[in-house]
């Protein structure tokens, strides 16, 4: 039988740099510095270059990095507890979490089924609409000019959930420089992945990178002396010079990605298939996640495991109908909940074509 193929092993993401990431690694452990050194340093300014972004704060994971922007605004009295946030039903957790850890009233939105982001025209916007959080879900970026426009004029402050986009644009601007701050996250398994937990924060305002700098190194100004109540979550120098490793490789890694989606897109043609929507070309395509929706998704699923095939779901359950907030009382959205059941992610990080090949072949036999 055929090899397995994994939907992603992080042995094989990151063996082709592992001599790199040792040595780099080692070098901090000889060095002796292990928070707030020269790696972290170097890499906030390595991302700010990548991204185009004026100001970089290294942190330590995409859900603090959401929570200090979100907690940033409140400090600056431009949020307040009770503010409602928009956000899209179908992200991870962490973007509704960092919401209500702050105190804010998130508000879900439903999604376009084609692009599987924020429908801008059905935004949940209300007097106490605040802020939105724009999801560049499995790296598409999630953006209309005109809707960001009008909400700035409206006074709601936009907030990048970058988490699976870094090496995604539109309109020649990367993902992370559209709108007022951007949290990524450094998950292993994103496109550019830690060896543990990291994130960062990006901004063009000054102010607000110095409040999230501050608030993520104890609330501090200088050591022992604390300015604001804040917290600890900094990004380690092992982490930031394991990253310097990898940061290099996200071009390499987003032509990759675009050219096995364009594989899957070419070798799929089954007709129970919906494929995801190819953006036009002014969009460069993050191609995070390989998402197709068909009707009899968990027997497809489970087809494909026997055929040593691993798949992944994200997500089977919209934040708004997770147990942890189903005390509320949601206005239904049929979108997010119908692709909830249908949607199947293909594995994309490390797959060669022939494995595509194999994969879309099996996928266009399969029979219900
Ligand atoms: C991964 C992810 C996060 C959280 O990042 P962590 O580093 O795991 O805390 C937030 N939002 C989205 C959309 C993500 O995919």
């Amino acid at each position: 039988m055929a090899e397995r193929i994994e939907f992603q092993d992080l042995k094989t993401t990151n063996g082709p740099q592992m001599d790199q990431l040792v040595a780099a690694a080692e070098r901090v452990l000889r060095s002796g510095r292990y928070i707030n050194g020269p790696e972290v340093k170097a890499f906030e300014n390595e991302l700010a270059a990548e991204t185009g972004s004026k100001y970089c704060v290294a942190v330590s994971n995409g859900l603090d990095a959401l929570r200090l922007i979100l907690k940033a605004y409140i400090v600056k009295g431009i949020l307040k507890e009770g503010d409602e946030v928009i956000i899209p039903a179908n992200t991870f957790i962490a973007t509704f979490l960092a919401a209500t850890s702050c105190g804010l009233k998130p508000v879900p939105a439903d999604i376009d089924e084609s692009t599987f982001c924020l429908d801008f025209d059905k935004l949940p916007l209300t007097d106490s609409t605040r802020a939105l959080i724009a999801v560049h879900l499995y790296g598409l970026p999630c953006y209309n000019k005109k809707a960001y426009d009008a909400l700035k004029a409206r006074g709601v402050v936009v907030i990048e959930d970058n988490a699976q986009a870094l090496g995604a644009s539109v309109e020649g601007k990367n993902t992370g420089s559209l709108a007022d701050a951007a949290a990524i996250s450094f998950y292993p398994a994103k496109n550019i992945g830690a060896c543990g937990d990291a994130g960062a924060v990006l901004t063009d305002n000054e102010d607000l990178a110095r409040t999230v700098r501050m608030l993520a190194n104890y609330g501090a100004s200088e050591k022992y002396y604390h300015i604001l109540p804040g917290c600890n979550c900094r990004m380690d120098e092992i982490q930031a010079a394991l990253l310097r490793v990898k940061l290099p490789l996200i071009r390499k890694i987003i032509e990759d990605r675009n050219r096995r989606a364009a594989l899957y897109d070419a070798m799929i043609t089954s007709e129970a298939v919906i494929k995801p929507w190819l953006p036009p070309s002014d969009t460069v395509h993050a191609w995070h996640q390989y998402v197709i929706r068909h009707p009899w998704r968990d027997d497809l699923r489970k087809y494909l495991e026997i055929h040593g095939i691993g798949t992944e779901i994200h997500y089977p359950v919209p934040c708004h109908l997770q147990e942890c907030y189903r005390a509320e009382a949601w206005d239904p959205l049929p979108a997010a909940e119908r692709s909830a059941k249908e949607i199947l992610s293909l594995p994309i990080a490390d797959v060669t074509d022939k494995e595509i090949e194999r994969t879309a072949t099996l996928i266009n036999e399969f029979k219900e």
